[in-house]
Parts: C-alpha cells; structure tokens; sequence
C-alpha cells in the first residue's frame, strides 16, 4: 500500500487519503507459472496535496513517474468570496 508521496523531491508521509490524489495503473506482473498467464496487478501510487496540484502519475516506457502537469497553473483562482468582494 501507499505511504508516501509519489513525488521523489517531496516523499511526505501519507495520513489522510483525503487529501492529495490517488492513481491506480494496471500493470502487468509476471509470468503465473501455473498456468503460463500473464497476470495482472494494480499499482497505486499517491500524490500530497501541494504535489497534485502540480503533477500527475504518468505511465511510459520508462515507468510510472511524476510528471509536472501539463496545464499546470501558477496562480489558483481567487475564491468566489475574494472575487465578489473585490469587484
Ligand atoms: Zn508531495
């Protein structure tokens, strides 16, 4: 199971699923030596808070990694409040 941060720069613990984001990959495992089948796992990989915002899990040839999002915002909106009371 997932207990850190899927990022490699950050690695925060995880204590509330709650926060951050989880992704799940299905991946393939080894050879079943029963049967001669392929098997199947999932992966689950977990990113905090502070790193979703930012990055996703990506699978490629090389793996699943941390990827920086590419649609990634520098600036969140301002909250509704913030706005009405600015305008
Ligand atoms: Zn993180």
């Amino acid at each position: 199971m997932v207990s850190n941060c899927a990022n490699p720069n950050c690695g925060k613990p995880l204590h509330y699923l709650r926060e951050g984001r989880i992704f799940v990959f299905d991946v393939a495992g080894g050879i079943d030596g029963s049967n001669g089948k392929r098997t199947r796992r999932l992966e689950h990989f977990w990113l905090c808070g502070a790193c979703a915002q930012t990055m996703v899990m990506r699978q490629s040839a090389e793996g699943i990694q941390a990827v920086m999002r590419p649609q990634a915002r520098i600036h969140r909106p301002m909250p509704v409040a913030t706005q009405y009371l600015a305008s």
